[in-house]
């Protein structure tokens, strides 16, 4: 027991402990993800065949021999399984009866024949080694996936070390069957102590990794989510532009800034003629379809720092920041006359759209509200003056007493 104390293999036990736990939180954490199942049950493999291979060294039990190895071969199979999982790619599954069923007859062999130890340390040392190098080329080479990218290659690099250092420690036991070196205890070996020292440690920083893979990818997921529930909250799904409430605040923050730096800023209303009368001629989905052309040539009309914006039914504002009535009337009136000039096509139903448009200047209204108001009330004027026409919104002329 003192020899166990004050040698790396104990450590190298707490530490697999510790993977072992960190990668069943992750597995209760993040359910669903691909991955931490395997990592989970690679690290308790992992201990399994350790402490069997522990009780081995005490007992020297033939059968904890090849159980122990043959565990700690599968356990390094399934954290190799996890990463091909991680990488929606097709397990590699004969990697884990190829690697075990190897270990299971050279050691068996070795029992039978009498065999050199050495010779047994290197070829399972080969087999460990050998094992990681699909999935580090794997994690180092993919370029899919970028977010988990940075993590992915903490894994690789940690895989490489440990490969590394378990062939060197193969290469070592090779050399010392070869020179026929005495048997050393395991507690005491130089080179079977390499992978306490050194390849226990860089699979800890492996299982780190692919933690942070694990957590980058819910990251992103829950990052795209919010991103896909903030596009719902905000944009009008038939046509593709904002929405009412979005538009609100875009108004609330642009008159804000305009009379904050004395800017001018116009808005607005368009409301579609006779659109009943469009939807009765080509149903429905045709009308759907003449909203959604109207959006795309209003849209290239405007310039960058307008908003445009489905206010209801047939029904749209534009808010046009840096932009006098003068400047406003010249765009909406090229709106409107682009319109009426368009043929367009449901099936093969030609129509044709036109729209009566009101506008206000921020110059002659107080707040966003009445700015609102007074776009509404020159679309109507624009309406009962026959549609097809732009109006600015101008105060009623006073009432003489
Ligand atoms: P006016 O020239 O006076 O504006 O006449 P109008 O027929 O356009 O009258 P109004 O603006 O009151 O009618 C709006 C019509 O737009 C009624 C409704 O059926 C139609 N509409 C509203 N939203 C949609 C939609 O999302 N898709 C389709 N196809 N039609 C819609
Ligand atoms: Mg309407
Ligand atoms: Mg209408």
């Amino acid at each position: 027991m003192a020899q166990l104390y004050f040698s790396p293999i104990l450590l190298g036990i707490c530490l697999l402990v510790a993977i072992a736990l960190c990668a069943t939180a992750l597995y209760l954490m993040a359910p669903g993800e691909s991955g931490p199942g395997f990592w989970m049950a690679s690290g308790w493999t992992l201990i399994g065949g350790v402490v069997m291979f522990m009780g081995f060294v005490v007992t020297r039990s033939p059968l904890l021999n090849v159980l122990g190895n043959a565990a700690q071969l599968a356990g390094e199979a399934f954290f190799l399984l996890g990463i091909f999982k991680f990488m929606r790619r097709p397990l590699p599954w004969w990697t884990l009866p190829a690697s075990v069923g190897a270990m299971v007859i050279a050691n068996t062999h070795y029992w039978l024949a009498h065999g050199n130890s050495d010779l047994l340390m290197g070829i399972y040392s080969s087999i460990a080694g050998l094992l990681p190098m699909q999935a580090i080329w794997l994690l180092l080479r993919e370029r899919s996936d970028p977010e988990t990218r940075p993590a992915r290659l903490l894994v690789g690099a940690s895989l490489l070390l440990y490969s590394a250092t378990t062939l060197l420690r193969g290469t070592l036991a090779y050399l010392d069957w070869w020179h026929d070196a005495p048997y050393v205890q395991p507690y005491a070996s130089f080179s079977y102590l390499l992978s306490y020292n050194f390849a226990i440690p860089a699979l800890v920083l492996g299982f780190v990794g692919c933690s942070l893979m694990t957590t980058q990818r819910v990251l992103a997921r829950s990052n795209r989510m919010a991103a896909q529930l903030k596009e719902q909250a905000t944009r009008d799904p038939l046509t593709g532009v904002l929405n009412r409430r979005a538009f609100h605040q875009q108004l609330l923050a642009d008159v804000i800034r305009s009379q904050r730096y004395n800017r001018p800023l116009c808005l607005a209303m368009f409301d579609l003629d006779r659109f009943k009368q469009l939807n009765d001629q080509l149903g429905h989905l045709g009308g759907d379809e003449a909203l959604q052309h109207f959006c795309q040539l209003c849209q290239q009309q405007a310039r960058r720092t307008d908003t445009f914006a489905r206010f209801g039914g047939e029904e749209f504002v534009l808010l046009m920041p840096e932009t006098d009535a003068a400047q406003a009337r010249q765009l909406l009136d090229r709106i409107r006359q682009m319109l009426a000039d368009q043929q367009f096509y449901h099936r093969d139903q030609s129509y044709r759209l036109q729209v009566s448009i009101g506008f206000a200047d921020l110059a002659t209204s107080g707040s966003p509200d009445q700015l609102l108001r007074q776009a509404d009330l020159a679309l109507y004027q624009a309406k009962e003056a026959g549609r097809n026409q732009v109006q600015l919104w101008s105060a009623p002329a006073s009432v003489a007493y």
